[in-house]
């Protein structure tokens, strides 16, 4: 592990990955991979996630086309020199502000949207200027040899290298010293890339998980509320990082919130949803043991069929949640959508800054009083305070 790094740190010292002419016509060979690959790429996530070409297209690829799109035509601009503000201290001299690649970058995937996730980190990376460690997922197994495969045929080997394995791997590449880690994935593991990352004092940029709440507001429409609701719940059989994680309405709200979200689920993936080409599954039977168990003891209003064969389990709403209960606790990362009944928009508003900060959150209103002071932010944007305020009424 270590000579294999140690090649990727010498090829970032021979200074090639930093003009900006190479850097974009690397990022052109990743478009080209992209596309001349796509059946691939496209043949592999389908695979490991049970889902359709035309979701794995919508979901993954177009996003990578569009980043490719973006960077290419900003990163002329991005890489200039910007002149600052003089002071006391540097009067005398000529003050820029110049961007610089940092060294050898980690980036290590989740396997949830096991392409975008760590394809995207890299066209930072390579745009930046940076030599590059791939960890794909382990979880996604066919999507982890399409990129072993395909990134040496297109970019430049010795600069950006794909390492995969598993836990044991991840935890002997933790040992090296890289010059930034770029982690996504679930905050238990975050907190060890961490406190590896420390040990050499390596800056680290962690995507993680979170309870991503909607509250649902009397005055709202509700019919698309709930369609945006289901849409978002239900898309990759729950298991997105920004998943609406639970529903906030007051009393009188939930069984219209049932209703017309059953009804979404219908339009969407047919009377058979285990037919349904729209339809995922479960990654691995760890994970559809742990959603299954958060069945237990909860008044399901629909759904709630598991099939462990096959890793199905159904869109799921269930009601009169108690936020005690084990499904209100952690990330819920599948397809089940607890209902929790609170007072009004105060009660949410303490409920949620109650609790470890959201990855997103979501407010249906037609008040525009209602979202006042409700800051949407990033769990993990650790500077960025998170407190809900009272709404001024
Ligand atoms: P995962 O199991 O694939 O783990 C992610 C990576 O961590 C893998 O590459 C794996 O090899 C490595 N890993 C796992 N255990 C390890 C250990 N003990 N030591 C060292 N490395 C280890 O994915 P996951 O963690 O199940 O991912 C799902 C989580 O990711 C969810 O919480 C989701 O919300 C979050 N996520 C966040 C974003 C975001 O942008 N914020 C995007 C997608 C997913």
């Amino acid at each position: 592990m270590e000579s294999r790094i140690q090649r990727v740190r010498e090829a970032f010292a021979s200074g090639r990955s930093r003009p900006l002419r190479f850097r974009l016509q690397q990022l052109e060979a990743l478009r080209r991979m992209v596309q001349e690959r796509e059946k691939d790429i496209l043949g592999a996530i389908a695979a490991d996630l049970c889902k359709s070409e035309l979701n794995a297209y919508s979901q993954e690829l177009i996003t990578i086309l569009g980043e490719l799109d973006l960077v290419l035509e900003n990163l002329p601009e991005w890489v200039t020199a910007k002149p600052a503000k003089k002071n006391l201290l540097t009067m005398l001299d000529e003050v820029y502000v110049q961007p610089e690649p940092l060294g050898v970058v980690l980036i290590i995937g989740a396997w949830n949207y096991p392409f975008v996730i760590t394809m995207q980190p890299l066209i930072g990376a390579i745009a930046a200027g940076n030599a590059v460690i791939i960890k794909p997922s382990e979880l996604c197994e066919k999507t982890a040899k399409v990129l072993a495969e395909l990134l040496p045929q297109y970019l430049d080997q010795d600069l950006y290298v794909v390492i995969n394995g598993g836990v044991q791997e991840t935890t002997e590449l933790l040992k090296q010293r890289f010059d930034h880690i770029l982690y996504t994935g679930s905050t238990a593991v975050g907190k060890i890339i961490m406190e590896a990352a420390a040990k050499h004092l390596t800056p680290v940029t962690l995507e993680l998980g979170g309870k991503s709440p909607c509250y649902v507001d009397r005055d709202c429409d509700l019919d698309v509320a709930c369609r945006r609701i289901a849409w978002g719940k239900y898309m990759n059989c729950g298991q997105t990082c920004i998943a609406p994680d639970y529903v906030l309405c007051e009393p009188s709200l939930q069984n219209d919130i049932v209703q017309k979200i059953k009804e979404t689920v219908k339009e969407f993936y047919g009377e058979n949803i285990k037919e349904s080409p729209d339809y995922e599954r479960i990654i691995n039977l760890r994970h559809f043991k742990r959603i299954q168990s958060l069945l237990e003891g909860q008044k399901i209003a629909f759904g709630g069929e598991t099939d462990e064969a096959t890793r199905y389990i159904a869109p799921t709403v269930l009601t009169d949640v108690d936020p005690q209960t084990k499904v209100m606790q952690e990330e819920i990362f599948g397809p089940i959508l607890p209902i929790v009944p609170v007072r009004d928009a105060d009660e949410a508003i303490k409920f949620i800054n109650n609790r470890e900060k959201p990855l997103a959150f979501y407010v249906f209103s037609r008040n525009d009083k209602v979202p006042v002071g409700w800051e949407l932010t990033m769990a993990n944007t650790v500077l960025t305070p998170f407190r809900i305020s009272v709404p001024a009424y």
